[in-house]
């Protein structure tokens, strides 16, 4: 992702009202304590399963579009989207990246109950940075992106797995998103180009989901996840109701109220492109000088960064705000 603006819209944050959609998790929950909201009739999350997706993918390789891993990779997701019950459709392109050259772009997308027309929209990119941009070593060579990447795609996988074993009442889209990281800071538009070839079908194909949630760089310890600018201004009632999930769960410390810069991620297209309300939950780290996650497009973005408990935390609220929604 990109940053593109330090514009904080503290205004729009004061001017936020809940939805019917948050007062209905409020009224069919009447979870007012941490204890109620673990009553709440769902399934279990299972960061063991998240984090063997995750080394599943980094198994592979980089998953750097035009490789062989991401032949492999766009393989192994289908068949666990598949073996979970989901609808699988690949959706097959190519997409011309910063430099000019073409690459191969493979979207994966699950559906659940496929008949229901209430949709909630639930992504990640799983493709790998080809360069370390941010760091000093190999800045060259594509990175293993187990935490920007992978990660977001575990966390998804455990809940397809989940979501066949106690259906939800509401229909459910998986998509992974392919050649999201292969884009410079200079270049305008040159991030998420498998979302922008996604966003643009759907439009014209009419899909629609009520809402929308991106997951990047949701497994690293000490996971940090804001108020970001895009996600407050086109999905702020959404944003309060997962963010109120969240605190009554008691993952408070990891969902901060405080208002954030925009960010030029895959849910910027989502919401521009398709008219979707979907918001980030992403990574940041205010003391970095990135404002990402320290270890952001570095070698160091390696399995061993993977904390479970990161991952149990986004788990759990995701899962819980799709049997709220
Ligand atoms: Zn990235």
């Amino acid at each position: 992702m990109n940053k593109k603006s330090s514009f904080i819209i503290i205004l729009l944050l004061a001017t936020c009202t809940f939805t019917q959609t948050s007062c209905k998790w409020i009224k069919k929950n009447n979870a007012a304590t941490n204890e109620e909201a673990e009553k709440i009739e769902r399934p279990p999350f299972v960061a063991d399963s998240a984090y063997s997706y995750i080394s599943d993918q980094v198994a592979f390789g980089p998953r750097v579009p035009g490789t062989e891993a991401q032949k492999k990779c766009v393989d192994y997701l289908k068949q666990k989207l598949v073996q979970f019950g989901a609808q699988v459709q690949i959706q097959e392109g190519t997409v011309t990246v910063f430099d000019g050259t073409q690459k191969p772009m493979y979207n994966i997308i699950g559906s659940i109950n496929p008949q229901i027309e209430r949709r909630l929209l639930l992504m990640a990119h799983w493709d790998s940075r080809p360069f370390a941009d941010q760091g000093t070593i190999d800045s060259d060579k594509p990175i293993d992106a187990a935490n920007d990447g992978a990660s977001g795609v575990g966390v998804l996988l455990e809940i397809a797995r989940q979501l066949q074993l106690k259906k939800p009442e509401i229909g459910i889209d998986i998509l992974f998103v392919d050649v999201e990281d292969y884009g410079k800071p200079e270049v305008e538009n040159s991030y998420a180009l498998g979302t922008q070839f996604w966003a643009k079908q759907a439009k014209n194909s009419g899909y629609m989901a009520s809402n929308g949630i991106l997951l990047d760089m949701v497994g690293a310890g000490d996971a940090y996840f804001t108020f970001e600018g895009y996600s407050v201004q086109y999905a702020g009632d959404f944003l309060k109701m997962v963010w109120g999930i969240a605190h009554q769960l008691g993952h408070g410390s990891y969902f901060s109220y405080t208002p954030t810069d925009m960010i030029t991620d895959d849910h910027y297209y989502v919401n521009t492109i398709a008219g979707i309300p979907t918001i980030d939950i992403i990574h940041r780290d205010m003391s970095s000088p990135t404002g990402f996650w320290k270890h952001w497009h570095t070698q160091e973005d390696k399995l061993d960064k993977i904390d479970k408990k990161t991952l149990q935390v986004v788990g759990e609220t995701v899962l819980a705000t799709i049997y709220a929604y």
